[in-house]
């Protein structure tokens, strides 16, 4: 099956239900592990890689094991997403790639820190989703700026909550398909203190947008769950995380209640792998072999991916639809502009 459009897996989670999981990679194992997940549960899959992830393992390297993963996976709806594409310039390159979805995320400037206005945010999103829509590639925008640092990208700090109305005007004028929203979450392991309440994951914003905007795929960025079990694996086997919460599961299941269709996970899948590696470190001190640690770091990964995508619902509907080509969504958006024109 060759790479598939975004919109139609978020439009198929739509009238399922659920949401799907957006896992990030860097390398091999991580796709590997991503995709025998999605075979086990059955499950459409979205991969991304951040800026980061494509500078560290080269474009060509990514994209071709990504086509490898849909030539040896054909049953699965697999997605290729750029994560927080900073600059129509990083869209176009994800794009004349094959990447079949991007990320433009204009609340930050290009240089990935500083804080947009709403008018250059919308600018610059609007101009992705003419050049993407023409070419079939999904486009998801993001308004509100999300808390932390990742990959060197983010404003630090707490970031700021997501106003609805703002959100609204903000799909009206650019036409993304898909939007990530700020409701308190932030990049990275450490999100939150103690255990997440009202006070700081705010799901009543995120309720609120969905009422406005009943018809958009909500994302929601910065959410691994960061399980005690995953961090006392490392800590038992000479790391040092700081105590940290995530965001809890049943957050996200009341999120894909809500118009959730798209959850970030990466935090989770490093975890799992570091948590492997150290243990085969500490246990077999003796070993030298790459693959005596990460054989099972990818199993360890997979483990948690598979788990991620039973709780968000995508399990057992990979065989639900025929996807559909980026060339057949490219007629698809000209039509729907055809007919906005009118
Ligand atoms: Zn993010």
């Amino acid at each position: 099956m060759p790479l598939v459009s975004m919109r139609q897996l978020l439009d198929e989670a739509a009238k399922g239900g659920y949401g799907v999981g957006a896992f990030n990679v860097n390398n091999m194992e991580q796709i590997q592990a991503i995709m025998e997940a999605a075979r086990e549960t059955q499950s459409p899959v979205i991969i991304q890689a951040s800026r980061g992830a494509r500078a560290y393992s080269q474009d060509k390297y990514l994209f071709h094991l990504m086509l490898a993963a849909s030539e040896l996976y054909p049953e699965i709806p697999l997605v290729m997403h750029l994560d927080h594409g900073n600059s129509v310039e990083t869209c176009k390159s994800a794009i004349d790639l094959g990447f079949t979805s991007v990320m433009m995320d204009g609340s930050l400037q290009a240089d990935g820190k500083t804080p947009a206005t709403f008018d250059q945010n919308v600018e610059v999103t609007r101009q992705v989703v003419e050049l993407a829509h023409q070419k079939g590639v999904t486009v998801e925008g993001e308004i509100g700026v999300l808390g932390g640092v990742e990959d060197g990208h983010g404003a630090g700090g707490s970031g700021h909550v997501t106003d609805p109305a703002q959100a609204v005007e903000f799909v009206a004028k650019t036409g993304v398909d898909a939007l990530a929203i700020a409701i308190g979450t932030s990049h990275g392991a450490y999100k939150f203190s103690s255990k997440p309440d009202g006070s700081v994951l705010k799901m009543d914003v995120l309720i609120e947008i969905h009422k406005r905007l009943p018809g958009v795929h909500l994302v929601m960025h910065g959410s691994s769950s960061v399980p005690k079990d995953l961090q006392d694996v490392i800590n038992q086997y000479g790391g040092k995380l700081k105590p940290t919460w995530g965001v809890p599961v049943e957050e996200i299941q009341l999120g894909i209640r809500n118009g959730v269709r798209k959850i970030n996970v990466d935090t989770d899948s490093r975890l799992a792998i570091t948590g492997a590696i150290r243990k085969v470190f500490i246990e077999s001190p003796e070993k030298f072999d790459p693959r005596d640690y990460l054989k099972p770091a990818r199993e360890a990964m997979k483990k948690v991916v598979a788990q991620r995508m039973t709780q968000f619902g995508q399990a057992g509907h990979a065989s639900d639809y025929a996807p559909i080509s980026v060339e057949e969504m490219k007629k698809r958006y000209a039509a729907a502009a055809a007919a906005a024109a009118k």
